[in-house]
Order: C-alpha cells, then structure tokens, then sequence
C-alpha cells in the first residue's frame, strides 16, 4: 500500500510537469545486467518522429536528469520547427560518467529500450557519447541516425553545428553592427569541445580575435597552442570585455547573476538551454541591449545533418540549409523589433505556430 502511495505521488508530479512543458511521453529505463539508467523523453511528434541526441552525463540527481531531459527535448521541437524540418522532439539521458561506466553491453541496452519504440524516437549522438558507441546502439535497433560517413552516414554532426552557430553570429553581427564581417571582433568561445573547435577554425579564419574559456586544462592548452587563442579563467570569464560571448559548453550559463556581469553586445553560441529561466533571462538581456541569438535556432545545423542522413541529402544540400540559420536569424530578429518582444520569444512564437498548424 505504502509503495503504491509512494509511486503515485511521484508518478503524479511527473506528469504534472510533463503537461505543463507539453511532454507526450516519458520512458524510464533500468537495466541491472548492463547497469543502464536512462530516461528517454518525447515531447512532441506533430511534425513527424522525435528526433534528438542521447546524452552521457554523471548528474548528481534523477530529477537533475529528468529536468534536463524535459528541457533539451522540448527545444528540439522547436528546433526542428524552426528550421522547417519535418521532425518531433525528444532526447534521451544515460545517468553516468562517460569516461567510466560506458562499455558496449550499456550502449546496446539503450539500443535496445529505444528500439522498443518502435521509431516514434530517434536518436543520435550529443555530450559525452561518441561515434562508437552510436554504432553499438546501431547493433540493436535502425532508429539511429548521424552514423559514420564510411559506414554510409552523416558523420558527426558537430561541425556542421558549429557552421550553423557561425552563419547565426553573422547575421547577430549584421543586425548589430550593419555588417556581418567578424573581422577584427573580440569573441569569447566557452567550451572549446567538438563544435567549439570548429566555431574557432570558421572565426580565426575570418580573422576574429578568440579568447577561450574550458574547463579542462588539456584541452585548453591544445586549443590554445593549435589555434593561438587566449584562454581565460573562470574568475573572469563573464565580466570580460569582449563584442561577443558564445556559449558552447552545457547549458544555463545565462542567468541574472552572469548576465549583470556581461559587457559584450551579442550572445551566439551552440549551447541547448543558455538560458536558466527562458522568459527572465531572454528579457534581462533585451534590457541590457545585448543580442541574443537564440539557441535552439543557430545550432540546428546537426539536426540538418543528421535529417540529411534520413533524407538522403548531400553534404553540399546539407550545408547550404545550414547556411540559412543567416536568414532565418535575420528574420528573427527584425520580427522580434517590429513587435518589440525578444528574439528568443519571436522564434518560439514562429516555430509553435508551425508545430500548431499540424495538430491532428
Ligand atoms: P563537447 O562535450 O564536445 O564539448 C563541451 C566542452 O565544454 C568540453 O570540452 C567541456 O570540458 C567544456 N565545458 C563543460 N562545462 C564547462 C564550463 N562550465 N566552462 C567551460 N567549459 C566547459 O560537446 P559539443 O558536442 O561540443 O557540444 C557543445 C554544446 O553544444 C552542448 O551544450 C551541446 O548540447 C550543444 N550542441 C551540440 C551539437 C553537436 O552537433 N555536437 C548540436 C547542437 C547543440
């Protein structure tokens, strides 16, 4: 009776959350044998399969895990609207430490729970899961997209991420500044992992001045020595004076606390999630006149990639849907000024009334 009770309340609070953020389903899975822990969310599939990344990550808590992947599957629905790709939304999270406690029996174990759906989820790679591993899940179910390019996939779909986070600083640059030329501009890249390493080689080519913030010593001191970029530490990472701050380490970086400290004009980054509080911080930032370039919007380009692979498009297709992240921001960003709202309330706006248009 106790447990019944106990289930309940906590059944309850979940679905609570899940109707208040729009969730249609959530997948709890447990798998002693292989010590999987995961949590697959799908938060909206009007616009076709909830297509979204699984992510390795050691949280401190379930609920930490739940809410994250409440969240991330959330804004690829709207990702996915938002860059007029036919997809749902939805994201999966194995609870762990990806260094540590991932091996091939755990990989296709997840394989197998998202198989269970029969392809109403479909996953790919995100943080702390590599292409390896998407080959184990591979093993078990064809619900999987972004596999190796020999292997007849899109390849990882970082770089392409990171060429779409690029095409949206311009644009930002351009609404700013009257030009998209990055010339010459002080950027600061948080998180130099696999898209920031790409957004570095598109912004040093341009001849931007880098300065980087990481927290893994390693790999800053790689990035710093390969690309000649300045690292900075954490003590002064966001009241440092630069013309643009990209975030593209994990997400909630983007909060009252931080964004008082700001002092650049614009924020563009490949992060999912900048924001702490979505409606709060978007504002804080409106009123501080720094642009920001909405998140879900500007790193659409591995979901391009990834639906590429499903679709059957070419790299050179591939990129140039990518390149339209220029547009669409710019779009944004005018729709935003005309009805003096945030660019991040604009392109929820725009991407909810497509979701909206195809309710069954
Ligand atoms: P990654 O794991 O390769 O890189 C993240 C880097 O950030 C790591 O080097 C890590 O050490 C560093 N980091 C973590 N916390 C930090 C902090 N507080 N301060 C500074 N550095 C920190 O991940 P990635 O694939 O490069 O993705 C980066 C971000 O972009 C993630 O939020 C991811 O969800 C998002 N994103 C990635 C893609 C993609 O195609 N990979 C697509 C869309 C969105």
């Amino acid at each position: 009776m106790k447990t019944i009770k106990e289930n309940t309340t906590i059944s309850l609070s979940v679905i609570e959350e899940m109707d208040l953020m729009g969730h249609e389903q959530i997948m709890f899975c447990n798998d002693s044998e292989s010590g999987l822990k995961a949590i697959i969310a799908i938060h909206n599939t009007n616009l076709g399969p909830a297509l979204g990344g699984a992510r390795m990550w050691d949280y401190k808590s379930e609920s930490d895990a739940l809410e994250d992947v409440l969240r991330l599957s959330r804004g690829m629905t709207y990702k996915a609207a938002i860059s007029g790709l036919d997809l749902g939304g939805g994201k999966a999270v194995i609870i762990g430490d990806p260094y540590t406690q991932k091996d091939e029996n755990l990989m296709r174990s997840f394989g197998r729970f998202v198989d269970s759906l029969s392809g109403r989820y479909i996953t790919a790679e995100d943080v702390g899961m590599t292409t390896q591993d998407i080959k184990y899940v591979r093993s078990e179910t064809e619900h999987v997209t972004g596999m190796p390019e020999n292997q007849g996939g899109s390849g990882s779909p970082s770089p392409v991420t990171a060429y779409g986070v690029y095409q949206g600083m311009k644009a930002s640059a351009k609404f700013k500044w009257g030009s998209d030329s990055l010339k010459d501009k002080k950027i600061l890249v948080q998180g130099v992992g696999h898209v920031g390493e790409h957004l570095i080689k598109y912004l040093t080519n341009e001849g931007a001045s880098i300065l980087i913030h990481e927290i893994n010593n390693k790999r800053a001191e790689e990035i710093a020595i390969k690309y000649g970029v300045v690292p900075v530490s954490s003590e002064e990472v966001y009241g440092i004076d630069v013309d643009i701050y990209s975030p593209c380490a994990l997400g909630g970086t983007l909060n009252p606390k931080t964004i008082k400290m700001l002092k650049c004009q614009i924020v563009a980054g490949a992060a999912n999630n900048q924001l702490e509080d979505e409606s709060r911080d978007a504002l804080l930032l409106h009123e501080k006149e720094i642009l920001y370039a909405p998140d879900f919007l500007i790193n659409a380009g591995g979901l391009i990639s990834v639906y590429a692979e499903i679709k059957g498009y070419d790299k050179q297709e591939t990129m140039s849907k990518t390149k339209e992240i220029f547009n669409t921001t710019m779009e944004i960003f005018t729709t935003a000024d005309m009805d003096n709202i945030t660019p991040h309330e604009a392109a929820l706006k725009i991407a909810q009334e497509r979701v909206d248009a195809v309710k069954i």
